[in-house]
């Protein structure tokens, strides 16, 4: 009741400024095609989400009250239908200028310990904070399949069971025998022709979703909500059932 009262609160005062709201609805064509009730909804979230979030800015990185509404309105583009409740699981946005190196540690059977680097755009590890680069951010909502928000959201989505494994918590009416068929299909398909495309085939979605399950599920959404009409196309099961999770249909919306 409480969190009620206080959102409401957030809502009358500080809903999200209306030129702010209408740049950015002109700057990301992901977010085309909605009726007025669901822009007020999307920009509520977004407003609340600004207030609940905590950003933390480093390495130099500044982002003003609109830049920050950018991260906000394409995180909450996933939730729109299911609530900010299902980003319980975490707190902190970190922000940094560019492209971030992680340090990798891993002891294999004989002992040894490797350490490897490895460049990241963003990182969502459980309970963590989802961590972005700015400049990915940018590049992200553009309607290009790329989109580092939606994809660092898909895997606190994934982890708010507490499993990394490319199946967030289902709703009633999509059993996990469903999920489990038809995602392990496709991203099994998906891997036999990343493994072929040094012969020349282009593929249409990211082959980074050929890492693993949860890296499948990722780039699935980020493709659901920036390039529906291609994973539609590619795996109409894999859309059918993002479009049954996320109580949305981006390809009708957008009309591509
Ligand atoms: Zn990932």
């Amino acid at each position: 009741m409480f969190r009620r009262l206080r959102r409401a609160r957030i809502l009358r005062q500080r809903l999200l400024a209306p030129e702010h709201w209408s740049s950015l609805l002109e700057e990301h064509p992901i977010l085309a095609g909605f009726s007025p009730e669901e822009q007020g909804r999307l920009r509520e979230l977004s407003t609340l989400f600004l207030h609940e979030k905590t950003f933390e800015l480093r390495g130099g990185q500044e982002l003003d009250a609109y830049l920050r509404a950018v991260i906000a309105v394409q995180a909450c583009l996933p939730v729109l239908n299911l609530g900010l409740d299902w980003y319980r699981n975490w707190r902190t946005v970190v922000v940094v200028p560019d492209v971030f190196t992680q340090e990798l540690r891993e002891q294999d059977e004989a002992g040894v310990v490797h350490e490897w680097e490895e460049e990241q755009s963003g990182e969502s590890w459980d309970q963590g904070p989802v961590v972005l680069s700015w400049q990915d951010v940018e590049a992200s909502g553009w309607g290009d399949g790329y989109n580092v928000v939606i994809h660092e959201a898909a895997h606190k989505l994934d982890l708010l069971d507490g499993q990394f494994n490319g199946r967030p918590q289902l709703h009633q009416g999509v059993s996990a025998a469903e999920w489990y068929e038809g995602f392990s299909g496709a991203y099994e398909d998906f891997r036999k022709r990343a493994g072929r495309k040094r012969r020349g085939k282009r593929l249409r979605i990211d082959d980074y979703a050929a890492e693993n399950d949860a890296e499948f599920f990722a780039v699935g959404c980020e493709y659901f909500f920036e390039q529906p009409g291609v994973l539609k196309g590619e795996y109409p099961q894999v859309y059918r059932l993002l479009a049954a999770f996320f109580r949305q249909d981006p390809a009708a919306r957008l009309k591509k």
